[in-house]
């Protein structure tokens, strides 16, 4: 009998395995449409220099603005002026005084829906203490090395730039755009882009503008990031995690020391807290995770790429990959950090208010309510309150990954960025992008730079830099992007 199951149980694997393979083998291998790459010279030097020159305004957004030096957003706005003559006088603009600027380029078809490529002109203050890290201060713009260094190289001055670079090559010549394009800088990204791009969404809204679909940052090209994985990736950000803080709080008479009551607020929240640490959300394959290993298969080795083409086989095994690494496991998974925990004043008192903050990123296919409905459940405490705080946002829709506007920015990523594997992904973080979500059919999110895993550190980090040779090539990916004809 146990020898008649052994028999079975290996006929199944084998079968299974041999399904596998064929499946494999009967995928084909996405074909990235072709986009010509841009002709349009670019004076390497010269570009390099304005980004260098534009990195030397200090436009940090603080949380706290009233108790920080004022921003240099208007300076840094005025040099753009006179950086990029063509686009300032040629192209139609509104500018949202101390908060963002949008410009708006009208296309030859006029039948299309326009397309808005976001960034934002505001970087992320030094932490204090870590200057002496810099090998170039952070704002000197320093061109040192084969590197352009300092505070908003990677995080976003490039982009705005590259794409005022691109526009400004293409008015040269007399080129138009076929989509009509709106640029689009936020100013205060940084602390949430309530002001810049939500008025800039706001305007738009207002009169009655649909986008094709907005291109801003999120991932980029990632070099060893995936073990095995033979090339760069180039992923396009399809969907984006939601974000939501919940409140947790007790309070109690408070007392003595000495004769302690039972009601104790800050035992009841930091009990709650590891009440809902311990129960982990579970791990799902969201669709742009799904998306993503798909686009890479074909790239690995032949056990990973079955494993991978074969997610209704294999998808426990991966999984179980994933969740070993806490950048992998954020792709599958709902996370939840505490962060805040304040309560008592006094060795000898016990206090009276106890409140924890729970920070949490939600995944595709959860929602802020399912969230708080977990958390009042494992809490199962009704003298803790769980509230939620202001400024929470679901989860993006998932966006069209075979849309024409995708094929058209992966074509211009393959185009600029010929060694690289372009598949879409999954943004752990927020961006702007999401201000932009009811009036954009898709949004995607790339911003045309190469990052090692060592560089990841750089962004809001020390060293924030790029090289000289990546942030010509952005101003290419933007130039062949911009004047891609219709696919
Ligand atoms: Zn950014």
């Amino acid at each position: 009998m146990l020898k008649r199951a052994l028999l079975f149980v290996v006929i199944l694997i084998g079968t299974l395995v041999v399904i596998a393979v064929a499946h494999t083998a009967l995928t084909p291998r996405v074909s990235v449409a072709v986009v010509p790459l841009s002709q349009l010279p670019v004076d390497k030097q010269a570009v390099a220099e304005r980004l260098a020159a534009a990195v030397r305004f200090s436009t940090i957004s603080w949380e706290d603005p009233k108790a920080q030096p004022d921003s240099q957003l208007p300076q840094l706005i005025a040099f753009l002026r006179s950086s990029y003559p063509l686009v300032f006088s040629k192209l139609q603009q509104e500018e949202f005084p101390g908060l963002g600027l949008l410009l708006k380029w009208p296309g030859r078809d006029a039948q299309a829906l326009p397309v808005l490529l976001a960034a934002h002109l505001d970087v992320v203050p030094v932490e204090p203490g870590t200057e002496a890290g810099w090998q170039h201060p952070p704002f000197s713009g320093d061109i040192a090395d084969g590197y352009i260094w300092g505070r908003g190289t990677l995080d976003d001055k490039l982009v705005a730039l590259s794409i005022l670079e691109a526009a400004e090559a293409m008015l040269a010549q007399g080129l138009q755009p076929r989509q009509t394009l709106y640029f689009a800088f936020g100013g205060d990204e940084e602390i949430g882009g309530e002001q810049g791009a939500a008025h800039i969404a706001e305007h738009l809204r207002q009169q009655g503008v649909k986008l094709d679909y907005v291109l801003d940052e999120g991932l980029s090209i990632t070099d060893g990031f995936i073990a095995g994985l033979k090339k760069p990736a180039a992923l396009i950000g399809i969907g984006q995690k939601g974000y939501a803080t919940f409140a947790l709080s007790a309070s109690g008479p408070g007392g003595h020391s000495s004769v302690p009551v039972d009601l104790n607020p800050l035992v009841l929240v930091s009990r709650a807290v590891a009440r809902i640490d311990a129960s982990k959300p579970q791990l799902t394959m969201p669709e742009p995770v799904r998306q993503m290993l798909a686009g890479i298969a074909p790239e690995t080795p032949p056990a990973m790429r079955v494993a991978l083409s074969n997610l209704w086989l294999s998808k426990p095994l991966v999984q179980a990959i994933f969740k070993s690494q806490p950048a992998t496991r954020a792709m599958l998974q709902t996370v939840v950090s505490p962060t805040v925990f304040r309560s008592g004043e006094k060795d000898n008192i016990v206090p009276q208010q106890a409140r924890a903050e729970i920070n949490v990123r939600i995944l595709p296919g959860d929602t802020v309510a399912a969230v708080r409905q977990r958390f009042v459940k494992a809490v199962d405490d009704p003298r803790v309150s769980i509230e939620l705080v202001a400024g929470s946002t679901e989860p993006t829709p998932v966006s069209d990954s075979g849309s024409p506007g995708y094929r058209t920015l992966a074509g211009a990523i393959h185009s600029t960025y010929p060694d690289v594997v372009v598949a879409p992904g999954l943004v752990l973080a927020l961006t702007d992008s999401r201000h932009y979500v009811d009036i954009a059919q898709n949004i995607y999110r790339f911003g045309p730079m190469r990052l090692r895993p060592e560089d990841l550190a750089r962004i809001h980090g020390s060293n924030e830099r790029i090289s000289v040779e990546d942030y010509a090539a952005a101003v290419r990916f933007f130039a062949t992007l911009m004047s891609a004809p219709a696919l």
